[in-house]
């Protein structure tokens, strides 16, 4: 027979584990993570919104054939029915100019690169590099070589201006990936929709050896799912977008971000983190690593005591209030000793 307070040693090591997660601001979605976030060994993380702000600039504009106040009339009609971060930046750039928005009949998102839509008759497309290559619109060809993030336009399949963007780290996003490296977590990658430069600058600031760009949705999910299913690797992807809630659910412990974070990342998460913060990742794994030391402290514990008093038992050297007794100590024992995921400062 099981000890009688095996499972409940465990269940309390859960929860234990889950108050603990709470006060450090992490919200466990699925039971599951508790335990699985401490056996992480390779985190994959998103860039923007992740690791940076989400909080753009615009830093430059040029229009070209039409004039500027036109031009952000009409990236400000299109971007306010995105919720994307560079979406936001750019209403809240042409607002700031008094810029008012014109009527649009048709509008939607293009996962992994822009928007496009109707205006008078005309389509407008608002995105990236690659969209405007797979649409085969000319552009100018410095735009490739800016070390940042550019939004170009185009009406009537003809280049009509760009705009250059900027991103900043959050306050702890160094720390956060110092963490991890402290904690024994060498495998790091960057995998972002953004620039291929963009990306490497960033991961450089970051001390991240594996950074990949230009990653579509459907990309990042291949990366996912091949190592998810390499043996031996337990793979935690943190991320923030609507785009990323495919590749939370694919990897071993999603983590989203609860406050930038998309309703459709949070709904895909495991772990939810409430304040933003990429260090509490770290924060997370070293819980979830002790609350792996104490369950199995106390599963070798309460079964090696069992096995002692059966066989005792077997020799007629215990009596059957022996036995209970055993069994009542063996579970406060494990009861004291869940507790210490609550008492154990962990950062
Ligand atoms: P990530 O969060 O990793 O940067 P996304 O898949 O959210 O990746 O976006 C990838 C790229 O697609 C962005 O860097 C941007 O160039 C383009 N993009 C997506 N949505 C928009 C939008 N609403 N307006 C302009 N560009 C967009
Ligand atoms: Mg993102």
């Amino acid at each position: 027979a099981v000890p009688e307070g095996l499972p409940m040693s465990v269940t309390l090591s859960l929860a234990l584990n889950m108050r603990r997660m709470l006060k450090t601001n992490n919200l466990v979605r699925k039971m599951h993570a508790c335990e699985t976030m401490g056996a992480i060994t390779v985190i994959c993380t998103d860039k923007t919104g992740t690791l940076t702000t989400g909080c753009f600039d615009v830093t430059d504009i040029q229009a070209h054939g039409i004039s500027e106040p036109e031009l952000l009339a009409l990236l400000l009609s299109v971007e306010q029915k995105s919720t994307h971060p560079i979406a936001q930046a750019i209403v809240r750039y042409a607002k700031k100019q008094n810029i008012s928005a014109i009527n649009i009949s048709e509008m939607h998102e293009l996962a992994g690169h822009g928007v496009e839509a109707v205006i008078g008759g005309q389509e407008v497309l608002v995105g990236n590099i690659r969209l405007m290559k797979e649409r085969v619109i000319s552009i100018p060809e410095e735009l490739s070589d800016k070390v940042a993030t550019v939004v170009i336009c185009a009406i009537g399949k003809k280049y009509a201006g760009h705009l250059l963007l900027s991103d900043t780290l959050k306050d702890d996003a160094v720390e956060a990936i110092a963490k991890l490296r402290k904690l024994g977590v060498t495998d790091i990658r960057l995998l972002s929709g953004d620039k291929k430069e963009i990306v490497e600058s960033f991961a450089k600031r970051l001390d991240i050896d594996l950074a990949y760009g230009n990653l579509l949705p459907e990309d990042k999910a291949t990366h996912i799912r091949e190592m998810v299913e390499e043996p031996g690797k337990s793979v935690a992807f943190v991320g923030d977008g609507m785009n990323d809630a495919p590749v939370l659910a694919l990897s071993h412990v999603g983590i989203a971000m609860g406050g930038l974070g998309s309703d459709a990342a949070i709904e895909s998460a495991d772990v939810v983190i409430q304040n933003d913060q990429p260090s509490k990742v770290a924060t997370a794994i070293a819980i979830g690593r002790k609350t792996r030391t104490i369950v199995r402290q106390n599963i070798i514990g309460a079964l090696g005591v069992k096995g002692i008093v059966l066989l005792a038992g077997a020799l007629g050297y215990v009596t059957l209030w022996g036995a209970v007794f055993a069994d009542v100590g063996v579970a406060l024992l494990a009861v004291f000793n869940s507790v210490r995921i609550l008492n154990r400062k962990v950062w």
